[in-house]
């Protein structure tokens, strides 16, 4: 018999149908010369820093004395040492480094964290968010019955919408598990440390555990943004935070990320009986999971070097740039804009009448031959709106912002 969960999963057509609809464009017009502005991977090559360590590592493996057979399943120590050190302890944030778990990606882990909750959790989530969150939840039987608009009966819904600038509301009914992502996927909006600690408050005073998917902390530049949850007091008894190593450094195709279990956060079984869900996750990564590969760990601890941090942040720097072109041709053009500024991603509609995603994304594609990803395809909030990302290249945001602000 199959996981029947499987079936409810609404079918995920978005980019192939976007990539339908571009090719269409591109054969009834054969000298458009479409933008593409839906693209959802970095583009600029692995760093030099980074090509380095993995080819010493290979030579490494190629030696006696220095192959790396099995990796501990947490990761090395080295990395862990490293994550430790610049990403929470550098910035004032008492992080051990054996609270780290070393993974293959963000992805990976936010599914993978559902093993060590229970099926009948109920979970709490954004609209319009990443469809990991919703899909993977569902996989594990958290979703109950299906709604329309791909939604489910058992997980509550935190509508972003205008009404509230796409910030995240609280919920009106207690969940057991909150998704949170920051600076956020598609709408770009970044919590402040205020909002942050509201959640924080939230969730120590429920019992709630906050997934706090931080994916594009290396493009938060204001100072009142939050890069981690653990910033604000008393998130290490209630959250878990995903990072991943693929928008900062390039790693798309390396795959690299981590995720930190603070060892203060406990949770409750059946009965009410507290457990470390660090052990939880311990014990689930070392029966399911056999590690990182040496190479890969090598090319991630070279992020954590003074030219690993000064291309990390070039790198960021130019999507950045990209986005913020974005947004201002947009906002001259007049299309209502979010995110952009601590995120490479802007969210935008048009004033006036609210035309559908799909409409809106024909439209845009036909005036000025650009190519975005509509927005239904990530909650019922996101109709109406679509996602331009600033990970072209610079040359070719420019010449698409030409088009549009002509
Ligand atoms: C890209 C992305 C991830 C996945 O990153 P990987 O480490 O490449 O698996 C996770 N969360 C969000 C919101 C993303 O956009």
């Amino acid at each position: 018999m199959i996981n029947e969960n499987f079936l409810l999963l609404p079918s995920s057509y978005l980019f192939s149908e976007v990539a339908r609809r571009r090719r269409e464009f591109e054969r009834a017009n054969p000298h458009a010369d479409i933008i593409r502005m839906d693209i959802g991977d970095v583009t600029l090559p692995v760093f030099p820093v980074v090509c380095d360590a993995m080819h010493a590592a290979v030579d490494d493996m190629a030696c006696k004395e220095g192959f790396h057979g099995y990796a501990p399943e947490q990761g090395y120590e080295f990395l862990r040492d490293a994550i430790a050190a610049y990403d929470y302890q550098q910035r004032g944030i008492a992080i051990d480094s054996d609270e780290i778990f070393v993974s293959d990606g963000a992805k990976s882990d936010l599914g993978n964290l559902g093993d060590i909750f229970s099926s009948h959790a109920v979970v709490a989530l954004a609209d319009p968010g990443y469809p990991v969150y919703s899909d993977s939840n569902v996989m594990d039987g958290r979703g109950g019955d299906c709604l329309p608009h791909g939604r489910f009966s058992h997980f509550i819904y935190l509508d972003s919408c205008s009404d509230n600038g796409f910030t995240v509301p609280l919920p009106d009914s207690r969940p057991d598990i909150i998704i949170l992502c920051s600076p956020c996927n598609p709408t770009g909006t970044a919590m402040t440390r205020s909002e942050a600690a509201t959640w924080v408050n939230y969730a120590n005073a429920n019992e709630c555990v906050i997934i706090f998917d931080s994916a594009y902390e290396s493009y938060v530049r204001s100072k009142d943004v939050v890069r981690s949850i653990y910033e604000i007091e008393g998130a290490h008894r209630c959250a878990i935070e995903v990072r991943s190593f693929s928008k900062s450094a390039g790693f798309t195709g390396i795959r690299c990320g981590y995720t930190v279990v603070p060892k203060e956060l406990m949770c409750r079984d059946r009965i009410g009986n507290r457990y470390q869900l660090h052990q939880l996750w311990m014990r689930r990564q070392s029966t399911r999971f056999n590690g990182v590969g040496y190479i890969v760990q090598r090319a991630a601890a070279s992020l954590y070097t003074p030219e690993g941090q000064r291309s990390i942040r070039e790198a960021t720097d130019l999507y950045l740039r990209n986005a913020t072109v974005i947004r201002e041709s947009l906002g001259q053009a007049g299309f209502i804009t979010y995110g952009g500024t601590d995120s490479p991603y802007v969210w935008a509609t048009l004033h006036g009448e609210k035309q559908d995603s799909w409409r809106l994304f024909d439209s845009i594609l036909d005036k000025y031959r650009i190519s975005t990803t509509p927005g239904c395809g990530f909650g019922r909030n996101g109709e109406g709106y679509v996602r331009f990302t600033g990970f072209n290249t610079e040359e070719l945001t420019l010449r698409a912002m030409e088009r549009i602000n002509y």
